[in-house]
């Protein structure tokens, strides 16, 4: 469902962000990427996402081929997919309701539709009785389940998340990757960005590591192992 052949990118200057880069994501994984700052992983995810272009090599996501892809397409292709980032990105003069109601209201879905979703993953993410506090009224931990809760109510098939427990202390952060893996339990594909060597080795799933752009190790049941 997500495979990368020989993937290059480079900004303006400098070495390649990612560099020959090959990488096959089935249906249905959990695939951890790992390696120190700068390796790489943001640019990974982007690129995915089709926020950036690779300069070269294909990349091919849920059948579209993502250099070939019009603008129509990319916004059509992107509900395909969940983002969550480290830093929650939530809209702060909203409530935790509107907050996901307004990633529906966006693609123009039926109100009907978002009166019975959004309360339905407020409850899968555990914040079903919050859903009226603003932003700051919730703890980290919470305001990254709302994030979850916007990224999940679009019914992706793939969730990526890059670094999504960088700002959390270990009891969130092992409470999100627990979300995350009930997630993809569900059949979504999962695709998280992490430097929690806690959780990695803890949860036993695949484990791709990069170093300098370069994919340096990709293990099943694999284990969190580079030095920085
Ligand atoms: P990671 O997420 O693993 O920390 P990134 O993908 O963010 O790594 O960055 C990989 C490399 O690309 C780094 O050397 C970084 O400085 C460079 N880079 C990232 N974004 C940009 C950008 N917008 N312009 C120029 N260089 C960038
Ligand atoms: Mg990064």
């Amino acid at each position: 469902m997500i495979d990368l052949v020989d993937v290059s990118k480079s900004y303006a200057k400098g070495m390649p962000a990612v560099d020959h880069v090959n990488l096959h994501i089935n249906q249905g994984e959990f695939v951890f990427i790992v390696g120190s700052s700068g390796s790489g992983k943001s640019t990974l995810i982007k690129l995915l996402l089709k926020e950036l272009d690779a300069t070269s090599g294909e990349i091919e996501v849920l059948g579209n081929d993502l250099s070939m892809m019009r603008q129509r397409q990319v916004a059509k292709y992107r509900r395909k997919l969940g983002v969550v980032f480290q830093d929650f990105r939530l809209l702060q003069d909203r409530n935790v309701y509107e907050n996901v109601a307004f990633a529906q209201r966006v693609i123009g879905r039926p109100t009907r539709v978002i009166r019975k979703r959004v309360p339905e993953v407020l409850t899968l993410v555990g914040l079903a009785d919050k859903y009226k506090s603003r932003p700051r009224e919730l703890s980290g931990g919470e305001q990254q389940r709302v994030a979850l809760a916007r990224a999940l109510v679009n019914r992706p098939d793939i969730l990526l998340a890059d670094e999504p427990t960088g700002n959390l202390d270990p009891q969130n952060a092992s409470e999100i990757m627990k979300l995350l893996e009930e997630i993809n339990d569900r059949g979504t594909t999962v695709i998280v960005v992490t430097h929690n060597k806690e959780i990695v080795n803890a949860m036993r799933k695949r484990v791709v590591t990069m170093r300098k752009g370069v994919i340096i190790s990709d293990e099943e049941e694999g284990e969190y192992r580079y030095e920085d």
